[in-house]
């Protein structure tokens, strides 16, 4: 089949390649000609583990090509994906710009019947919206073609992406037209040959679920983090907790991890537009409210404890840091604790010294060149001259690591475990200082 994708970003690179993967003949849109040079030049703008193999794959196979023609894309694809960002506006609603601009085109530029699949998180009624600038962009020209609007939540993890997608959960598809059902159904037969994961419902369903089950992942995340806070004033050591609570099936092991917070491109903003969406319809959400403001307390808390730690003093201190990204496997730092933390620490007078095996490059792009920031080329260079280390994404590489060693570098020798990864008794038992979420110092 034909297969167009709006937004080569990662989302649209991953939902391409793997629809190119399994056969379909894929071109992949973007509005930012530096991004599609480099993919037209064999280069791959995003860290996704295995990406680049299966981009390099299919564009020699000849099933996935880039462009930045918009008119070129809604003449290719029966189906016209929108994967493009939905970032927050001023309020945290969802900014729609976006969405609705390549809804736009595509009124503009199409011939014949088209399926517009909205993988983008929007709140729910967007579907009528871009139905309603297909609609104006047609009629500006004097045309009124046939279109289909579907929802098509994606549930991908930066990280795990290719996998998620050619072995998803569920497929969820928002139509009230059943035949446009059945054609979206034959695309993703290829990822559903195991068992049914297509849940056809209606389109406002669809948007909902998407947030839903975002805002049930950060409400989990939130959680564990507030009970995290309690049990250090208690005196109780959230580790033995979660695992005493996780033995529960009701409850469950999975992401029930207390840390210095959740970042990445859609927790924090889709958190915060279903807060929006809500108060818009006259509803007041108290516990999503909370969710968010547990967790932006949260990813203060790590600097809170090296600041109390050096007794406030912190000018001329070099802290070492590891791990920048969200979360491990990725090199995205939308919103990530990490940069919380080191905006802190510079404005106390502190220099960051830091290792991320992946994003280093975008923390550069991020905050160019300065005096107080180094980015070294591996985690025990960034220990060189440093008081303190602090640990802020759960890359494997970090787990296990040489606290002799670290000790012998660290002039306080103290390590501040934003991710309860290291093994706290060992690095106490080395003569260092561990300082971890939810635990009570060790001795
Ligand atoms: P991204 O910022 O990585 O990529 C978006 C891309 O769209 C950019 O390359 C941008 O240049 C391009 N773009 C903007 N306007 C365009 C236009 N008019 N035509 C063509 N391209 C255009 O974003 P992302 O992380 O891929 O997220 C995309 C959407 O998917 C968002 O709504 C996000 O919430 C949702 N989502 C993201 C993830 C994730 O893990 N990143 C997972 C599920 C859903």
């Amino acid at each position: 089949m034909d297969v167009t994708i709006f937004g080569s970003g990662y989302v649209g690179l991953v939902t391409g390649v793997c629809l190119a993967e399994v056969g379909n003949r894929v071109l992949c849109i973007d509005v930012d000609p530096a991004k599609i040079a480099l993919l037209n030049s064999g280069g791959v703008p995003i860290y996704e583990p295995g990406l680049d193999e299966l981009i390099k794959q299919n564009r020699e196979a000849g099933r996935l090509t880039f462009s930045t023609d918009a008119e070129e894309g809604v003449r290719h694809g029966l189906f016209q994906f929108i994967a493009v960002g939905t970032p927050p506006d001023e309020d945290g609603s969802a900014d729609l710009q976006y969405v609705l601009a390549v809804a736009r085109s595509i009124g503009e530029h199409m011939d014949g019947y088209r399926i517009l699949v909205n993988k983008s998180t929007v709140p729910v009624g967007t579907a009528d919206k871009v139905a309603a600038a297909v609609r104006d962009a047609q009629s500006a020209r004097g045309m009124a073609v046939e279109f289909d609007v579907v929802s098509n939540p994606e549930f991908l993890k930066e990280g795990a992406a290719i996998d998620d997608f050619m072995r998803p959960d569920r497929i969820i598809v928002g139509t009230d037209n059943p035949r446009t059902g059945e054609l979206l159904r034959a695309l993703y037969a290829p990822f559903n040959r195991n068992h049914d994961r297509v849940m056809l419902m209606d389109v406002r369903s669809a948007e909902l679920t998407k947030y839903a089950a975002n805002a049930m992942l950060a409400t989990k995340i939130s959680f564990m983090n507030e009970l995290s806070n309690i049990a250090e004033a208690v005196g109780a050591d959230i580790e033995k907790v979660r695992v005493g609570i996780g033995s529960d099936p009701r409850i469950g092991y999975q992401f029930i991890y207390p840390g210095c917070g959740y970042g990445g491109s859609c927790f924090p903003k889709d958190v915060r537009a279903l807060e929006r969406t809500a108060r818009s319809l006259g509803y007041d959400p108290q516990l999503l409210h909370a969710v968010e403001a547990v967790n932006f307390r949260q990813k203060d808390l790590l600097f809170k404890k090296i600041h109390a730690h050096f007794n406030g003093d912190l000018q001329g201190r070099t802290i070492a840091v590891w791990g920048l990204s969200f979360k491990p496997n990725t090199d995205d730092m939308r919103e990530a604790s990490s940069r919380v933390l080191m905006e802190s620490l510079w404005e106390a007078g502190a220099k960051v010294q830091a290792f991320d095996p992946v994003s280093m490059p975008e923390t550069q792009r991020i905050y160019g060149e300065r005096a107080d920031l180094a980015l070294v080329d591996d985690a025990l260079a960034a220990l060189e001259g440093a008081d303190a280390l602090a640990v802020l994404t759960e890359w494997a590489q970090f787990r296990s690591p040489d606290f002799r060693m670290i000790k012998d570098k660290l002039k306080a020798g103290v390590i501040f475990d934003g991710r309860n990864i290291l093994d706290g008794h060992l690095a106490t038992a080395t003569g260092l200082t561990y300082i971890s979420i939810g635990r009570l110092p060790m001795t």
